[in-house]
């Protein structure tokens, strides 16, 4: 509804229904706009009048902040060519150059839902040759950046530690003759992450963010990620993340993904439970997420994305109560992922580039690999799929990422999914509301705590 204001109610905001605030006694609704990410309180009756559109019957300074937050935006204003314009300039402004190393095909674990074929091969001399070429000569002809990121995914990576070894001197040098800061972080299972090599993760190989994966209590997680041989490997993964949070190298940080589908849904609040029975709180940040096709049929034993996102509201609210402070409201994410990043690539071990981390070493792909984007040695091919004009196709109205409301904290999720008509859409799409109600909660309570001892000395 349009207003003589020339305004208008963005298309990009959640609302829940009224909620009674009982400290100020008085019935507010949580809105978040999420072209901006951001959460307001706003009472029930000013509400209201935003719904009907009677802009100029606001408080001037609530409706400055509804401007600023861009809840109420100009009125002819294309919300969608807006927000895409913006996904495009952050592509373009991005001064990263980012890669993904897979230094070996091998991973000790034989996880019963991942789709990669793993075999001893690891990144050849020849190959490490031609990415340090060529990663001399990218970062040599892009202007503006500041980062060289590399990110070692596997297989399992330190299974490929040689390569690692290798490699990052190499690359330190090449962003310290372009004036450039070097990181790294890892993907790892987490199995071997012992303390030597935590300190020379940390140390020389420049790591500094670990993610490791956890599937539930001991039971759940070693029924399903145990060793290619059987064996259990839970209890050392979490001693290695204990003395890994532990260490007093910063910065760091550390997270731990629990992969669920209904077999081990059970059993993430037990996990939540050790992970506090550890000390872990402001130590990793921990997050669930559905276990989907990785090129088969994975995503068959999944929960539905409604029982997902309702379980994970339990969670959240679990680990608020531990101590943990999960990430409740999703931020801005105006660049989807690699695939869109014109120079990013992943190298597998077998020196074939890809950019997208799911496709490398799964079988079903084809040989050669569907999406497959060249080899080190051969260069650039043109992808038999194109996963980079993903927003265009958001553009063009093909996806329901064009109508959604979502789209500016979720950015369409994920291209290689909805090409493989798996819907992709994160858990927040179904359960924003609840976020927004347990975040406000949650910062009650902490404004509460803060409050306590001022109220307990005037007593
Ligand atoms: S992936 Fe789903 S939640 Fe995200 S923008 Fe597209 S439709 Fe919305
Ligand atoms: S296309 Fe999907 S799976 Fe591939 S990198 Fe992007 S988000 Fe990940």
């Amino acid at each position: 509804m349009e207003s003589s204001l020339d305004l208008k109610l963005s298309r990009y905001h959640v609302v829940t229904p009224p909620v009674l605030d009982q400290a100020a006694k008085r019935h507010v609704r949580l809105v978040f706009a999420t072209r901006t990410a951001t959460a307001r309180v706003i009472d029930a009756a000013s509400w209201a009048d935003v719904e009907a559109g009677r802009f100029e019957a606001l408080p001037g300074a609530i409706r400055d902040d509804l401007v600023a937050d861009e809840l109420l935006v100009p009125a002819a204003e294309q919300e969608l060519d807006t927000v895409l314009s913006r996904n495009a300039a952050a592509i373009g402004a991005d001064d990263t150059h980012y890669i993904v190393i897979q230094p070996t095909a091998m991973c000790q674990l034989g996880c019963d839902y991942c789709g990669q074929s793993h075999t001893s091969r690891q990144l050849s001399e020849a190959d490490q040759d031609r990415l340090v070429e060529r990663v001399a000569t990218e970062v040599a002809q892009r202007k503006g950046l500041r980062t060289l990121f590399v990110s070692w995914f596997g297989g399992e990576p330190l299974l490929g530690l040689t390569v690692m070894r290798r490699l990052t001197p190499r690359f330190q040098a090449i962003a310290a003759a372009h004036g450039l800061h070097y990181e790294a972080k890892m993907i790892s299972n987490g199995l071997a992450l012992g303390p030597a090599l935590a300190a020379e993760l940390l140390g020389e190989l420049a790591v500094r963010q670990i993610e490791i994966t956890l599937d539930g209590d001991s039971a759940h997680h070693d029924a399903r990620r145990g060793k290619k041989s059987g064996a259990p490997t839970f209890a050392r993964i979490v001693e290695n993340i204990v003395h890994l949070a532990n260490r007093p190298e910063t910065p760091k940080k550390i997270s731990v993904r629990c992969n669920v589908d209904r077999r081990n849904a059970g059993s993430v609040s037990e996990l939540i439970r050790l992970l506090a029975a550890k000390g872990l709180q402001g130590k990793i940040e921990f997050y669930a997420a559905s276990v989907y096709s990785w090129g088969n049929d994975a995503h068959l034993r999944s929960l539905t994305a409604e029982e997902f996102a309702a379980a994970e509201i339990g969670w959240f609210v679990e680990q608020s109560t531990l101590g943990f402070r999960p990430a409740v409201l999703p931020t801005r994410k105006p660049v989807v992922c690699m695939a869109v990043m014109p120079e990013s690539r992943l190298f597998d071990a077998y020196g074939n580039m890809f950019t997208c981390t799911e496709v490398s070493y799964v079988a079903d792909y084809g040989v050669p690999n569907r999406y497959s984007v060249g080899t080190l040695a051969g260069g650039d091919d043109a992808p038999a799929v194109d996963l980079a004009d993903f927003n265009s196709r958001i553009a063009a109205g093909t996806l329901p990422c064009t109508s959604c409301r979502m789209l500016p904290v979720c950015g369409g999720s994920c291209p290689k999914k909805w090409l493989e008509a798996h819907e992709p859409c994160p858990s927040a799409k179904r359960n924003i509301e609840q976020r927004l109600l347990l975040g406000y909660a949650l910062a009650r309570r902490e404004q509460e705590a803060i409050q306590e001892p001022a109220a307990a000395q005037a007593a």
